[in-house]
C-alpha cells in the first residue's frame, strides 16, 4: 500500500513522525496539511511551542491530527497548529496544492537568516525534486500576513517557499511529494553551505539538465519468478536501502542500489520510489538490457550495466548524494584521500568524472570503476561505488562520506596535513593486492 492511498489521519502521522526522525525539524517547529475534497483542512495540532503539554509530534498519532471543516470549525480535543492561516492561505491560491509541509531544518533556517534561497542547480535530482524556491519577506508567525505573504510566491508559481527568519514551506499534489521538495531542498542547502566552505560553487547549466532527457526507456521482458539466489539478493538490496536512509547517505528521492545475477543480468533499484518505503517486489531485474516488464528501473542503468560489462569481478553498483562528498563534486576543490589508511587504501585517488559522461559515454565511466578503483565523484552529482558484494560498495560510498566529512570539519582545526608518499607506497604494497 502507498502512502498516499492511506487515510489524511495516517499519511500526517507518518510523514510528521519521518520528518522529526530524519532531524528535519525540532518537535515545536513542524506542521503539515492535506486539504480534502469537502475543503476541510486536515492538520497537525499544536505543539510544545504553545503550551508545555502540547502534543510530542516525534511520535504524533493519527487520532492527534485535527480536521478543521471549511468554515473554521474543529470537533474534537486538539486545537489546530498556530500556522492555520497560511495552510489555507496557500491552498486556497493554489487549488493544485493539495498538501503542505513546514519545518525550521536547520540548512534552510541559515538561508532564511541571509534572506536567501538555496541553489537548486547543484544537482539534478536537487533541480527535478523540488524546483524553483520563493522567498516571503517576514511576518509574524501565525498572522493572516505571514499566509499573503506565503500564499503571493506560491501564486507566482512557486512549490518552495524560504520564510525570512524562519524555516521553509513546500507545498505538492500529495504529502510525499511536498515532503520530498523539502527534504531535497534541505540537502541541497546543506550541500551548498559545505561547498562554499571548500571553494567556488558549479551550478548546472540547462544544455547539462537536457542530457537527462536523453535516451529511450529499455525494452520491456516478461520476467520468470525470481529463484532463492535472486529472492535474498533482493532482500538485501531493500535492507541496505533502509541502512542508507537512516545513515542519511541516501534519501527519499536519492540512491541507487544494484547487484548482478549472473551473465548479462542483474537487479536494480527502481526510479521515482519512495527508497525509504521500497519492496523487494519493486527492484527491477535487468535481463540483457531489457527491463522487467511494467517496472521503471533507475536512469543509471546503462551505466550500471557498462560497469559489471567491463569489470567482471564488480558484483555491486552503488551511488548517492551524501551531503559532505557532494559538497566536493559540485564545489572546484579536489578532494584528496590521502588522509587516513583506511581512506587511502580503499578509495585510491578519486578521480571526478564531467557530469555527462554516466548518461552519453556509459562505457568510458565504466572504464574509470574497478576493484582497485571502486570510487568516483561525478561534477555536480554525486559518487559511484563499485564492489565484490553489496555491502562492499556501500561500505566504499560511506568511507568515501565519512572521509570527506572529516576534511571539511577540519577546516575549524588548521591545516590538514596529508600521509607522506612513502608511507602512500608502504600502505599500497601492504593492502591493495588484498582487496
Ligand atoms: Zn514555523
Amino acid at each position: 500500500m502507498t502512502l498516499s492511498s492511506t487515510h489524511p489521519r495516517d499519511q500526517i502521522a507518518a510523514i510528521m513522525t519521518r520528518i522529526y526522525r530524519n532531524g528535519l525539524t525540532t518537535l515545536s517547529g513542524g506542521n503539515l496539511s492535506i486539504r480534502d475534497d469537502d475543503g476541510g483542512l486536515w492538520i497537525t495540532p499544536a505543539g510544545l511551542g504553545v503550551t508545555p503539554t502540547g502534543i510530542d509530534k516525534g511520535r504524533l498519532r493519527p487520532e492527534d491530527v485535527v480536521r478543521m471543516r471549511a468554515d473554521g470549525s474543529v470537533k474534537g480535543a486538539q486545537r489546530p497548529s498556530s500556522e492555520v492561516p497560511f495552510h489555507r492561505a496557500i491552498t486556497d491560491r493554489r487549488p493544485d496544492v493539495r498538501a503542505v509541509v513546514h519545518a525550521h531544518p536547520a540548512a534552510l533556517v541559515s538561508f532564511s537568516l541571509v534572506h536567501r534561497v538555496p541553489e537548486v542547480r547543484i544537482t539534478p535530482q536537487v533541480f527535478q525534486v523540488s524546483g524553483p524556491v520563493g522567498l516571503a519577506a517576514y511576518a509574524l508567525p501565525g498572522s493572516a500576513e505571514l499566509g499573503e505573504k506565503i500564499a503571493a510566491q506560491f501564486g507566482e508559481g512557486f512549490n518552495n517557499v524560504i520564510l525570512e527568519n524562519h524555516g521553509v514551506v513546500c507545498g505538492g499534489p500529495d504529502l510525499l511529494t511536498a515532503f520530498q521538495r523539502l527534504e531535497a531542498l534541505e540537502y541541497a542547502a546543506r550541500i551548498e553551505i559545505k561547498a562554499r566552505g571548500l571553494g567556488e560553487v558549479k551550478t548546472l547549466s540547462d544544455a547539462q539538465l537536457a542530457c537527462l532527457e536523453t535516451g529511450e526507456p529499455l525494452a520491456e521482458v516478461r520476467p520468470d519468478a525470481p529463484d532463492e539466489a535472486e529472492s535474498a539478493l533482493r532482500r538485501q538490496m531493500v535492507e541496505i536501502m533502509q541502512r542508507g536512509c537512516a545513515r542519511q547517505l541516501f534519501t527519499s528521492s536519492q540512491g541507487v542500489i544494484s547487484a548482478r545475477l549472473g551473465g548479462d543480468r542483474f537487479l536494480i533499484t527502481p526510479s521515482g520510489r519512495d527508497r525509504e518505503d521500497l519492496g523487494e517486489e519493486d527492484i527491477v531485474r535487468i535481463d540483457s538490457g531489457r527491463r522487467e516488464a511494467g517496472k521503471s528501473p533507475s536512469r543509471a542503468a546503462r551505466l550500471h550495466r557498462a560497469v559489471y560489462a567491463v569489470n567482471p569481478d564488480v558484483n555491486s553498483v552503488v551511488s548517492g548524494q551524501p551531503v559532505y562528498a557532494t559538497a566536493y563534486a559540485v564545489s572546484t576543490t579536489r578532494f584528496d584521500t590521502r588522509t587516513i589508511p583506511e581512506s587511502y587504501t580503499l578509495l585510491a585517488e578519486v578521480p571526478l568524472l564531467p557530469f555527462e559522461m554516466p548518461y552519453r559515454e556509459p562505457e568510458a565511466a565504466a572504464r574509470c570503476l574497478s576493484i582497485r578503483q571502486p570510487v568516483v565523484m561525478v561534477e555536480n552529482d554525486g559518487v559511484i561505488a563499485v564492489g565484490r558484494s553489496i555491502l562492499q560498495a556501500f561500505d566504499r560510498l560511506e568511507v568515501a562520506e565519512t572521509s570527506a566529512r572529516a576534511l571539511i570539519e577540519t577546516a575549524a582545526l588548521g591545516e590538514p596535513k596529508p600521509i607522506q608518499p612513502s608511507d602512500l607506497e608502504q600502505l599500497t604494497t601492504r593492502f591493495v593486492p588484498h582487496l
